[in-house]
C-alpha cells in the first residue's frame, strides 16, 4: 500500500488490483498520536462502493512496525508496518562512521518487533578494519546480522541480496551512506526507481516523506525511507528504554529502584555490568544519549 495524507492505495486481497481509497475521518481522531493513521504495509478493512470509490474503515493490528519521532509535529510516524526486517546502513567512512545512529534505530526495531540487519557500507574506503570489526562483533553478539559491503569491490552485495529475498525490508540510515547505490548493486535500476517514486509521492504538501513498496526480482519488497534525517524515539518512558537494549535489559531487574534510569542511581546493576566489562561501554553511551534526549546526526 502507498499512503498519502488523505488517501491510500490499497491492494485488494485475492483480486490483486489496486484501488485508491479515502480514509474514514474517525481514523484520524482515533489515531491522533500518529502523523498518519495508515502506514505503508498496513493491512486494512475497506468498503468498496464502486471502481473509484472506496474507503479505509479500519487499520488491522500491526504484527510489527518501525516508527520514529517526527520532529515537526512531535508525533509518532510509522515508517512501515508488518515488514520482516530493517536493513540499517552505516558507512565506515564518508560520511564518518556513526554507530550511535545504528543503536538508536535498533531500539526502534526492538520496540516495533522487527528483525534488524546492519550493513557497514563503503568498506573499500578503510585499510584497517579492526575498529569496525570490533563494533560489528558487539552487534553480532546481540544477535544482529552484520555485513560489510562495497559497491566498488562488490563485497557483501550477494549476501545482502539473499538476506532481502522473499522478505519485506525497510531501509534506514543517514543520507549519503550508500543506500541507493547498494540497491542498484543488488538489482540494476532499483535505487533510481526508489528515488523517482519518492519524489513523485513526496510532492504533496502534507507528505513530508513518502514511502512505497518496491518489488524485488528475488521476491520480496523493499521500502526506502528517503529524506529521513532523525530517528528520535517516541512514546517510551525513560525507564523503559533499556528494555529495548538486549545487552542492558538482563540487568535491570536487579537495580535497587524500579524506575532506575541506569544513569546516576545508586546500586544500579546496569552500571555495575558496564564497569565490569560485561556490557560494551559504547553501547551504554548510546543508551545515555537516548535517555538524555540527544539527537544523533
Ligand atoms: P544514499 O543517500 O544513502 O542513497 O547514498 P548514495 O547511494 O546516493 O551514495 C552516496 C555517495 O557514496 C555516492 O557518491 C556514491 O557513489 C558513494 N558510494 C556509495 N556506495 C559506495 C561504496 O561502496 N564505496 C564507495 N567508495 N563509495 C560509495
Ligand atoms: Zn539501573
Amino acid at each position: 500500500m502507498r499512503v498519502q495524507s488523505r488517501h491510500a492505495r490499497v491492494v485488494l486481497d485475492g483480486e490483486g488490483g489496486e484501488i485508491r481509497c479515502s480514509l474514514r475521518k474517525t481514523l484520524f481522531s482515533d489515531h491522533s498520536e500518529f502523523t498518519r493513521p495508515v502506514a505503508v504495509g498496513d493491512r486494512v478493512r475497506v468498503t468498496v462502493f464502486g471502481p473509484r470509490d472506496a474507503v479505509v474503515e479500519e487499520v488491522l493490528p500491526r504484527r510489527c512496525y518501525l516508527s520514529r519521532l517526527q520532529p515537526e509535529t512531535g508525533r509518532e510516524q510509522i515508517m512501515v508496518a508488518n515488514a520482516h526486517q530493517v536493513v540499517i546502513t552505516v558507512s565506515v567512512e564518508d560520511p564518518a562512521f556513526r554507530p550511535r545512529v545504528v543503536d538508536r534505530i535498533l531500539v526502534s526495531a526492538e520496540r516495533g518487533g522487527l528483525e534488524a540487519v546492519i550493513v557497514m557500507s563503503k568498506s573499500d574506503l578503510v585499510d584497517d578494519r579492526t575498529p569496525y570489526e570490533d563494533v560489528a562483533g558487539v552487534w553480532r553478539s546481540l544477535g544482529y546480522v552484520v555485513v560489510f559491503t562495497s559497491t566498488e569491490t562488490g563485497e557483501g552485495v550477494d549476501e545482502v541480496r539473499s538476506l532481502m529475498a522473499d522478505r519485506m525490508s525497510v531501509l534506514a540510515g543517514q543520507s549519503g551512506v550508500g543506500k541507493s547505490s547498494l540497491l542498484n548493486a543488488i538489482e540494476p535500476g532499483l535505487g533510481l526507481r526508489a528515488r523517482t517514486i519518492s519524489q513523485k509521492w513526496g510532492k504533496g504538501r502534507h507528505t513530508t516523506s513518502a514511502a512505497c513498496l518496491l518489488p524485488l526480482a528475488s521476491g520480496g519488497f523493499v521500502v526506502d525511507t528517503p529524506g529521513i534525517r532523525s530517528w528520535g524515539i517516541v512514546g517510551l518512558e525513560t525507564a523503559d528504554i533499556a528494555l529495548f537494549f538486549p545487552d542492558l535489559s538482563p540487568y535491570i531487574e536487579t537495580c535497587r529502584y524500579n524506575e532506575c534510569t541506569h544513569d546516576h542511581e545508586p546500586d544500579c546493576a546496569v552500571k555495575a555490568a558496564v564497569d565490569q566489562g560485561r556490557v560494551d561501554q559504547r553501547r551504554y553511551e548510546s543508551y545515555l544519549r537516548i535517555i538524555a534526549g540527544m539527537e544523533e546526526d
